[in-house]
């Protein structure tokens, strides 16, 4: 356009305007976009949308562009001119070519709008089928579908229009567990691109051990506290008695431990692939327990996280009191807690995540913007927004929108 011209009062044509979408599909090389393009601009048409994807080597690239003006005169319309010129230039590259003709832009979508992960480990064509089906009963129309991660799962996103987040969580969620697939469902928007802090239970979550069962197989009652640890995490059992029932048992035991026990810590797979990746990409990142400061410090200094809090075991002459000091950080101290967390950044509570395993992380994953239970117990997981059930931690990045790719550039960008 000359610089002389008026632009018009808006680039989408309106529903009367003859438009044309141009589909190429074959084996993809260098030069097939830039090649269309030139074809068309012969034509001087306007571009209204482009998609192209490559997969496996072949391309489909579909242009919707206005229909050409009519020629003044002369045989034939400009539009069967540039039917044949596509052809042409298509069949000279060996590509398929597919002109079809209607008006205005692509069909509006619909209200409320979704992204629906999910990770398979495989992903079976039965279980897409499945989840495809379900988005359908609820009313939702799938407008784009693409590969997040091939590794450590299998991910992909459906973009789906036309249902309510809440509904497509309600009926995709009995159909995932069905599945063996993990689903999650978040509403679309620029929310999902403002999520700001990560807050993570630690025993059975960042790390695969629970901490006290570490402790108490240096006192020698291991059996002991791993039943009530079990029963506690059920939710059936209060968690400060239970907290305060077995810090009792390691009563007497030397300090010297708490090294040992630090030693011992072993990070649940995936889980520094994640801190880093939230760290590089803006995130806050930080932990709440039920267990005790003198691992999470160790794991806040090791990780580089911005918060930590949890319990402290009462240390006297060297020696474990089996008491605890200060407040316990119970269900309602962790949610306490992410909330503090969230002020202390600057981050609504809404564009926060949660990752938790046990009973006593609910409320914190309730209280989040987004809350996921990780192999978590049958109570937290029906509770909770969303499940992941693969052993990877860095899977969450994939709920985040977070792809692969971008997690391995990241990797190779920052020195
Ligand atoms: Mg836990």
């Amino acid at each position: 356009m000359s610089a002389s011209q008026t632009p018009p009062a808006t680039a989408v044509p309106g529903d009367d305007v003859p438009t044309l979408l141009v589909k190429i599909f074959g084996k993809d090389r260098p030069g097939i976009t830039a090649g269309l393009f030139d074809t068309l601009a012969a034509y001087s048409v306007d571009v209204v949308d482009i998609e192209q994807v490559v997969t496996r080597g072949r391309i489909t690239l579909c242009a919707l562009v206005t229909a050409p003006s009519p020629t003044q005169g002369g045989s034939g319309s400009a539009e069967g001119d540039l039917r044949a010129t596509v052809h042409s230039w298509a069949e000279s590259l060996n590509l398929q070519a597919e002109i079809i003709s209607g008006r205005g832009d692509n069909r509006p979508r619909g209200t409320g709008r979704s992204h629906v992960t999910v990770l398979g480990h495989p992903l079976t064509a039965e279980s897409a089928a499945a989840i495809a089906a379900a988005i359908t009963s609820t009313g939702g129309n799938i407008d784009r579908i693409f590969r997040l991660a091939k590794y450590p799962v299998t991910a992909v996103e459906f973009a789906v229009s036309g249902a309510a987040t809440e509904a497509l969580r309600t009926v995709l969620a009995p159909e995932a567990a069905q599945l063996g697939v993990d689903v999650a469902v978040v509403s679309a928007g620029l929310q999902r691109r403002a999520q700001r802090l990560v807050v993570m239970d630690v025993d059975s979550t960042l790390i695969q051990d629970e901490v006290i069962e570490l402790f108490a197989a240096h006192a020698g009652c291991e059996a002991e506290v791993a039943e009530v640890t079990a029963a506690a995490m059920r939710g059936e059992l209060d968690f400060e008695q239970s907290l305060h029932a077995r810090v009792k048992l390691l009563g007497g035991l030397d300090a010297s431990v708490v090294d040992a026990v630090r030693k011992e810590v072993r990070l649940t797979p995936g889980a520094r692939t994640l801190v880093r990746t939230l760290k590089r990409l803006g995130y806050q990142v930080g932990v709440v327990s039920g267990g005790f400061t003198q691992v999470t410090d160790a794991l806040k200094e090791e990780l580089g996280l911005d918060f930590a809090s949890a319990n402290t075991l009462e240390i006297v002459d060297g020696k474990l009191t089996g008491r605890v000091t200060g407040a316990v950080v119970d269900r309602a101290g962790k949610a306490r807690l992410l909330r503090d967390f969230a002020q202390q950044a600057g981050v609504p509570l809404a564009q926060t995540v949660a990752i938790g395993d046990g009973a006593n992380d609910l409320d914190m994953l309730n209280a989040a913007g987004l809350g996921v239970a990780f192999n978590a117990k049958p109570v937290v997981r029906e509770a909770a927004h969303t499940a992941v059930n693969v052993p990877f931690l860095d899977t969450v990045l994939y709920l985040l929108g977070i792809t692969r790719d971008e997690v391995e550039a990241a990797d190779t960008h920052v020195g």
